[in-house]
């Protein structure tokens, strides 16, 4: 990914992609501490429009200040700049990846003493889980990890270091021909993917667990927003893997994966084995509110 051309912003400007380089001695390279944003720009009729542009943002300054890490640029100055990195690369539609990190002045466990930084890259990325995936549904195994306890990680911090969890889990399905992984809680309870959160549909009604060990996923939020603007009940609580596995449909979402149906989990079949009405009907609400289709959702959109 490093080897191409096209622009980078880094630290206030934007610079040549191959430049947007940090030294071997950066802290967060080291001991994992670093916050990001994944965002998504799609077309529209009235040109590319960044999906959710505020409160990613505000999530990565909210995620910043967990670890009080203080990023040297108010929110206004990247939401602009996250336009301007879209605008510069020419990109119709794109994911982007905001990225603020401890610099490399000092080593050693304690960031005090270090530079905040930031970067903005974005690149086209099709569907995370594949169009089949999108289309069909994926095959899910729950994984043999935990996802992270809210006194060991925080987890309304989007970090770096906590994509280790997801990487065992994810590497773990994978090897064994899964398509994703779906982590429970310490408790047991299920929790979310390695990089999305969770939905199961029950008698017309929609469940997903709540926030205590998973992200705050903004895709979460619009499709909990979405639903009941549909007049479907939503409802957050917890989950357990026997009750998913006895659902009538089940999906993932999240900013990369967007809405993908889950048609597997643990070699059972969720519902009849492949995509759900109810998953149906949010997809396709959710592709044309990206998309710039859906007037009642404009405000979620920000032209680049
Ligand atoms: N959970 C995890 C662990 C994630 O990495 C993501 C992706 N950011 C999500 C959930 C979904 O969050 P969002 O919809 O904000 O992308």
């Amino acid at each position: 990914m490093a080897d191409r051309d096209g622009k980078i912003w880094k630290d206030g400007a934007l610079i040549d992609w191959r430049d947007a380089t940090v030294h071997v001695l950066t802290h967060t390279l080291h001991y994992g501490m670093g916050v990001f944003e994944g965002v998504r720009a799609y077309k529209t009729d009235e040109g590319t429009a960044i999906f959710r542009l505020r409160e990613h943002t505000q999530r990565l300054f909210n995620s910043a200040k967990i670890f009080q890490m203080t990023i040297p640029y108010d929110l206004e100055t990247v939401m602009a700049a996250q336009r301007e990195v879209v605008r510069a690369n020419n990109l119709e539609s794109c994911y982007l990846r905001p990225l603020a990190w401890i610099g490399s002045e000092k080593m050693g466990v304690s960031a005090r003493g270090n530079t905040i930084h930031l970067s903005i890259a974005a690149w086209p990325w099709g569907a995370y889980l594949g169009e089949e995936g999108i289309a069909k549904g994926i095959r899910v195994k729950t994984s043999s990890f935990s996802r992270h306890h809210v006194n060991v990680s925080l987890v309304r911090a989007k970090a770096c270091g906590y994509y280790i969890n997801s990487i065992l889990a994810n590497q773990e399905a994978t090897a064994d021909g899964y398509d994703e992984a779906l982590l429970l809680d310490t408790d047991g309870y299920v929790s979310e993917g390695s990089g999305e959160n969770v939905f199961i549909v029950k008698n017309g009604k929609i469940y997903t667990p709540d926030l205590a060990s998973c992200l705050d996923g903004i895709t979460r939020d619009a499709v909990l927003t979405m639903a009941r603007d549909l007049g479907i009940e939503v409802i957050e609580k917890r989950i357990t893997r026997d009750e998913m596995y006895c659902c009538d449909e089940a999906f993932f979402t999240g900013t990369a994966a967007e809405i993908t149906p889950i048609r597997e989990l643990d070699n059972r079949e969720i519902g009849p084995g492949r995509r759900g009405p109810i998953t149906e009907k949010l997809q396709s609400l959710f592709f044309d509110v990206v998309a710039g289709k859906a007037p009642q959702y404009k405000h979620w959109l920000t032209l680049v």
